[in-house]
């Protein structure tokens, strides 16, 4: 089969690979597209240290092949970031982000990848396999972070920073479709009016005055959350000055190697939250690809063949890049 294959830091290139086979608890999956998401950026750039060659990719939605007792050959299935072990107490909860056998996903830049069926959802007819694919990391860290972990309410007033990046885009969404009001703070002045499309109630541009411009827009209030999708101190700083009294600051995404300098008493002052949410749980997987399924949320996603894989991890996309070994069919 092809695959693309990272050989070093920087080095990717589309070779012939063995077609890897399904053990106990595994399908053999036909990929249909795999989105490139920022975890596979750091990867690239060799920062997260993990064994070489690899095959990265684990926004992955395809067929069923062969294997599997959940699942059958011609399913079509998506899966979340990472398998679990389906049997200890956390898995049983429905809490599988602390099972102690959480293994990161890999291969889903390959014409077939082996993926654990504790990783997969059914996906519902309608759902185009190259939307499907982006799901769970890309809808579903924004819909765990607001709906799990800022609880967020009806009404409030949501803050996404990083807007127009894959994340941010579908966050805008989500937001927007639990009822909030959206305020989108980008660096990107070509994405205002796909984020308008989105949901964003207004949009702030990155800058010094964009926290007194975010304040502005909630006559003072600040908003209730903000979901910071950047990590950068400079949005840090204009965001966080935005935020309201007790209002809670969620961070999912870190776009630089650079930490953050957080002053203790702006944060006891406004008796702030400080928190963060990096993944997805299968319940809210479910939940994301029903949005998705009903139309509330529609992933943006741009297509590349597995030739262009270099060109997809570079160029500039409103939303998600997504590999389709297929040439484009999904
Ligand atoms: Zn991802
Ligand atoms: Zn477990």
């Amino acid at each position: 089969m092809r695959a693309v294959v990272l050989s070093a830091p920087g080095e990717l290139a589309v070779t012939e690979a063995d077609c890897p086979e399904p053990g106990s608890g595994e399908v053999l999956v036909e990929v249909a597209a795999c989105g490139v998401c920022g975890h596979d950026q750091a990867d690239r750039a060799g920062l997260l240290d993990i064994p070489l060659p690899a095959v990265l990719g684990h926004e992955i939605a395809g067929t069923v092949v062969a294997g599997g007792t959940r699942f059958a050959a011609g399913d079509r299935v998506a899966a979340k970031q990472f398998g679990t072990c389906g049997r200890c107490e956390p898995c049983a909860a429905g809490d599988e982000l602390r099972c102690p056998r959480r293994a990161f996903l890999y291969g889903g830049f390959a014409e077939y990848a082996v993926l654990p069926e504790s990783a997969l959802l059914p996906v519902p007819p309608g759902v185009p396999l190259a939307e499907a694919a982006v799901v769970a990391c890309a809808v579903g860290t924004g819909l765990q972070a607001l709906r799990r972990v800022a609880r967020v309410k009806p009404g409030e007033t949501v803050l996404v920073t990083g807007a127009g990046g894959g994340l941010g885009m579908h966050a805008v969404q989500v937001a927007a479709a639990l009822g909030t009001r959206v305020l989108a703070l980008t660096g990107s002045p070509d994405k205002i009016a796909q984020l308008e499309k989105s949901g964003a109630a207004q949009v702030v541009l990155t800058g010094d005055t964009a926290g007194q411009d975010i304040l502005d827009l909630t006559g003072g209030q600040g908003v209730d959350v903000v979901l910071d999708n950047t990590g950068l101190q400079s949005v840090f700083r204009q965001a966080f000055r935005a935020l309201a009294h007790a209002g809670r600051y969620v961070l999912t995404g870190q776009v630089s190697g650079e930490p953050i300098r957080v002053h203790p008493a702006f944060v006891f002052e406004k008796e702030a939250v400080i928190t963060g949410s990096g993944s997805t749980l299968m319940r809210t997987f479910a939940e994301a690809m029903a949005l998705v399924a009903e139309g509330r949320v529609r992933p943006a996603v741009s297509r590349y063949p597995l030739e262009d894989a270099a060109r997809a991890f570079t160029d500039r996309v409103a939303g998600r890049a997504v590999l389709v070994p297929s040439g484009g069919l999904s």
